[in-house]
């Protein structure tokens, strides 16, 4: 095998490599990106499309452990555990429901706001003027609720909106019949983030990354990376299925997939994935004017270009069990009981797999005692929001610009 020389070499071609490779590349470094799929072949291509600058409340809240028994028995919930992965995934279950204590969710929710916050300008910077324009909607997202009770842990959230000064506009019943016609009685409040977005296509989003990287110099290159080696005088060589490419800096953006990269090194990282899914209606009956995430039954519904997306629900069962579409079935059902007149036909299911780590916030900078070798991975339900200031912190940390924010809370090293 004969061996070619990168400046850099991104592993995976998700939203999280491609940003990091274009900022990486707009710096002055010639970068490979490597992916067996291409752009987008991961849970980047199907996921709800909410941008959430102002979202800033993590995945674990108070209140987690009493759930943990319902989690397990009902392999239909909106959250879920495969009983025959339970002994695998305890200990990430374990440090999630550490993180879900209320100092914990404080600290966290600082974090993340400090990172989602330039999630617009990022998308702008990365696809400039007019193709932002195209495929973003910096317009808002509504929640709402069903029935009369609270739950569990809107306390929370409105603490952590009240502490960020994050701005949300109370929606009556009446006001959500007006904005959204035919949407269920049951539906009886509801919130405007107006700070917050949406993509009309995650996938054409990503997608469009890519070419921009490639017109810009970059190279895409289609394999699969099989060993991260130290190189003798320094760098790393990436052992791929068909070649043997080497490098100064490798940068791991393999997505629920870094963690297969990492262990033959030693470097443990807290890495699950919460496989998520959804049903896409290329036909709808309703098109709602902005995304809304039902916050009562966990499950948000998304106005795309080629029709209207039904995303969510958490399903922890590793990488190689075989999607469950009756999980998908039931975010149909869930949208039509929200707007009765949807039908639910000319139904597409898909499920992808949210790199996740138990406090919400992703992996980012060098490792640690590995010169030349850095994360950006598990931005689990946030990544086409975290995905881009992910890549500009950890681009301009390779490259010895101010990074612009604290890179602490996202160092690998806060999980020892
Ligand atoms: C149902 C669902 C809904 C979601 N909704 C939202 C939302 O509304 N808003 C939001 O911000 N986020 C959302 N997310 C989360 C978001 O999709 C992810 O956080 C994000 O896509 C992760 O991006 P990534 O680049 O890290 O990983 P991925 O997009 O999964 O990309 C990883 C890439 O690495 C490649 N790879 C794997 N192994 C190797 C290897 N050995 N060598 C080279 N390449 C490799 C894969 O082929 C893949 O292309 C949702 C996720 C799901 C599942």
């Amino acid at each position: 095998m004969t061996l070619t020389r990168h400046g850099a070499i991104v592993l995976g071609a998700g939203v999280a490599g491609l940003s990091t490779a274009l900022y990486l590349q707009r710096a002055g470094v010639a970068v490979a990106v490597i992916d067996p799929l291409g752009p987008a072949g991961g849970a980047s291509f199907g996921n709800a499309g909410l941008l959430s600058p102002d979202t800033a409340v993590p995945i674990a809240l108070p209140g987690m452990l009493r759930k943990v028994p319902g989690w397990l028995a009902d392999p239909l919930g909106p959250l879920s555990v495969r009983p025959s992965y339970f002994p695998r995934a305890l200990p990430w279950l374990l440090r999630w429901i550490e993180s879900g204590r209320l100092h914990r969710v404080m600290a966290i929710s600082d974090a993340m706001r400090a990172l989602h916050k330039e999630t617009m300008t990022c998308w702008q910077e990365l696809l400039g003027p007019v193709l932002y324009r195209e495929l973003m909607r910096p317009v808002g997202q509504v929640q709402v609720w069903e029935g009369d009770g609270d739950t569990t842990n809107a306390a929370v959230e409105r603490q952590v909106r009240e502490r960020l000064g994050i701005r949300a506009d109370v929606l009556s019943a009446d006001d959500l019949r007006q904005m959204f016609p035919g949407i269920a009685r049951e539906v009886t409040r509801g919130l405007l983030v107006p700070g917050n977005g949406y993509t009309v296509s995650p996938q054409r989003s990503v997608r469009t990354l890519g070419d921009l990287f490639r017109q810009e110099g970059g190279t895409l290159i289609n394999e699969r990376a099989m060993k991260l080696i130290p190189g003798e005088g320094g760098g790393w060589m990436v052992m791929t299925n068909l070649a043997n490419r080497s490098a100064e800096h490798v940068v791991v953006a393999a997505g629920a997939w870094s963690r297969q990269l990492l262990d033959p090194l030693g470097i443990k990282v807290p890495l699950e994935t919460e496989r998520g899914y959804h049903a896409m209606l290329f036909d709808p009956e309703v098109t709602p004017s902005l995304p809304i995430a039902n916050k009562t039954r966990g499950f948000a519904v998304t106005p795309m270009e080629d029709g209207l997306r039904i995303a969510g629900t958490v399903e922890i069962a590793g990488l190689d069990a075989p999607p469950n579409e009756e999980r998908a079935k039931i975010l149909v059902g869930h949208a039509k009981r929200m707007f009765p007149a949807l039908t639910g036909e000319h139904v597409q299911y898909w499920m992808g797999f949210r790199p996740s780590t138990p406090d919400s916030l992703p992996i980012l900078g060098p490792a640690q005692g590995h010169a030349g070798l850095h994360f950006v991975f598990g931005h689990g339900h946030f990544g086409m929001s975290g995905g881009p200031p992910s890549g500009r912190l950890v681009a301009r940390l390779i490259t010895g610009q101010a990074p612009g924010i604290d890179p602490a809370p996202y160092a690998a090293q806060r999980f020892r």
